[in-house]
């Protein structure tokens, strides 16, 4: 695949292009995920480095002991989910300007999801005991 995809955050301050090697997107229900994206998080990997347009409007914040999230100072948009002892952000899937490649994949913590969220779509899912025995945290 070669195309490149744009995105932008809601005010267009933050913008970068990358080639995706994948459209996988994931949902991630999990309760921090909730909080900052007011509800799941649906994101797509990225596994290289980004060259952002507007870098002075991104916060980065430490959002757990072992992740990064990053927003948008000016419009708030959720950017990014990132480990910080691994490669690749988990870039938020609406910034993207065309996903119409992009296909719902998995769900993450489950468990977390509220009762009032139904998503018809057929997805890997975990739940948090699953995810924690899997990666080990
Ligand atoms: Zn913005
Ligand atoms: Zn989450």
């Amino acid at each position: 695949m070669t195309k490149i995809h744009s995105a932008s955050c809601k005010c267009g301050k933050v913008s970068f292009e990358i080639e995706l090697a994948n459209y996988n997107v994931g949902l991630c229900h999990c309760t921090d995920c909730q909080k900052i994206s007011g509800s799941h998080f649906a994101n797509i990997y990225y596994k290289g480095e980004i060259e952002y347009k507007g870098a002075e409007y991104i916060t980065v914040f430490d959002s757990s002991n072992w992740a990064k999230r990053a927003f948008c100072n000016v419009c708030g948009s959720n950017l990014y989910y990132k480990f910080k002892d691994a490669e690749g952000y988990s870039l938020a899937a609406g910034l993207f300007d065309d996903q119409s490649d992009f296909v719902l994949k998995k769900q993450l913590f489950t468990d977390k999801k509220p009762a009032y969220i139904n998503i018809a779509n057929q997805t890997d899912d975990m739940t948090e005991a699953e995810i924690r025995a899997k990666y080990n945290f």
